[in-house]
């Protein structure tokens, strides 16, 4: 071919590869920090649990103010935060303890319950520019567009129904959309994995599946988070709906009875529901006893008691410089991000992507070296990119799952009503 023909063709091919090139640059940034950021303006987030709650009620804490992670009291969770880390929605739960099964019990339960629920309204009131609470998905997707931040209701621990099902009406009603049955000790619905006091796995009571019902004709999402194998293997029969495990790890990967078997993740697989992956250290990894670490904190607290009772800044910034060089001499032995993902990892493998997304249990013990508050949250996304993850999978994580199990729940729950009636 003649040099005068050939020539337009390479400048042709060159500029083709060069536009391709660009537009590759203008669209994948090879940084993923900023991909992911991209990502979460673009996909809604969801974090399916956490007790932050319990400092909504607190009268020397703001929701709109940001808080330092590192310091006591500080929290996990705060608006300014979920900015920062991209989060868009968090599930608010009013966690309740378990105590005493008689009718002074469940009165106390109930009203510690209703008081963390009004406290998230509060903070939707107190902050409507940045916050609003969600009751369906479409409200989540509208809050979303309109630059809002987006609050949950659920509830940790049915112990505030005592042993009365029309409480479950009710507490829809007050905008509860999650309810995990039960918390670390059996209670009347169902018995918990972690339960010491009584081994014997007994499941869920005949209380506890007509519970499970109540739940799924109401249209509340049922959580087997802190549910013993039986009592998750039974749920499982009884309900009509899609379940979720709120905030739990695969146990193929750490061996922890809060963490869900593959046998359970096929099972939960079947029924349409998610395993939310959580934050909690000992979930996520066990790590080796750290016996030095220990003894410097023992240490510290000897000489100077107990943080909290600290109250001039002179001894509170020597504290905390103390606390500094014990981190720096013996680091802390916390799992890490890439361990949290390595679970995310597994579920695909086991089940596939459309049964993981992401439950943090932050402000309740949840937290890992690399993510360890609302404000880091897009790393999750940032190392699901370095792993080859799509961006329609870390949508799915991140929300389409979710949203996929909250319409069933509304769908069956339709059903069985109309059913009834
Ligand atoms: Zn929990």
């Amino acid at each position: 071919m003649p040099l005068r023909l050939i020539r337009p063709i390479l400048l042709g091919v060159l500029t083709l590869a060069f536009a391709v090139a660009g537009c590759r640059v203008s669209q994948t940034p090879a940084d993923p920090a900023v991909r992911a950021q991209r990502i979460h303006d673009r996909f809604l987030s969801i974090d399916t649990h956490c007790d932050t709650p319990h400092n909504l009620a607190r009268s020397d804490w703001k929701a709109g103010e940001a808080h330092d992670a590192a310091t006591r009291g500080g929290g996990q969770v705060d608006l300014p935060r979920m900015k920062r880390g991209r989060l868009d929605a968090e599930f608010f739960a009013a966690f309740v303890g378990q105590g005493q099964r008689t009718p002074e019990g469940y009165a106390k339960a109930r009203q510690a319950a209703l008081n963390q629920i009004e406290a998230v309204k509060t903070m939707c009131r107190e902050y409507p520019n940045l916050v609003g609470l969600a009751l369906t998905p479409d409200d989540a997707l509208r809050l979303k567009r309109e630059g809002r931040l987006i609050a949950f209701i659920s509830m940790e621990n049915g112990y505030p129904i005592g042993k009365d099902l029309s409480l479950i009406g009710d507490f829809h009603e007050l905008g509860v959309r999650m309810m995990t049955l039960v918390h670390t000790r059996d209670n009347d619905i169902c018995d918990s994995s972690t339960d010491q006091q009584d081994p014997e796995d007994a499941g869920l009571s005949a209380f506890g599946a007509e519970v499970v019902r109540a739940c799924n004709r109401a249209g509340i999402i049922v959580d087997v988070s802190h549910a013993s194998d039986e009592s998750f293997y039974d749920v499982l029969r009884e309900t009509a709906a899609p379940v979720v495990a709120s905030h739990s790890c695969a146990r193929a990967v750490c061996d922890n009875p809060r963490n869900l078997s593959d046998d359970m993740l096929r099972v939960l697989a079947k029924n349409g529901g998610v395993i939310q992956i959580c934050f909690l250290s000992s979930y996520v990894k066990a790590t080796p006893p750290n016996p030095d670490r220990e003894q410097a904190l023992q240490d510290l607290r000897k000489t100077f008691g107990s943080f909290r009772d600290i109250r001039d800044e002179a001894t509170r910034i020597k504290v905390r410089e103390a606390f500094e060089a014990v981190n720096r001499k013996y680091p802390e032995t916390r799992a890490t991000l890439k361990d949290l993902v390595d679970h995310i990892d597994h579920v695909r493998k086991v089940v596939g992507i459309d049964h993981v997304g992401i439950g943090t249990d932050f402000d309740g013990g949840g937290g890992v070296i690399g993510c360890n508050d609302a404000g880091e949250m897009f790393h999750v996304t940032e190392e699901l990119l370095r792993r080859g993850y799509g961006e329609d999978e870390i949508a799915k994580i991140w929300s389409g799952n979710t949203l996929r199990v909250f319409r069933d729940v509304i769908k069956v729950a339709r059903r069985l009503r109309a059913d009834a009636s």
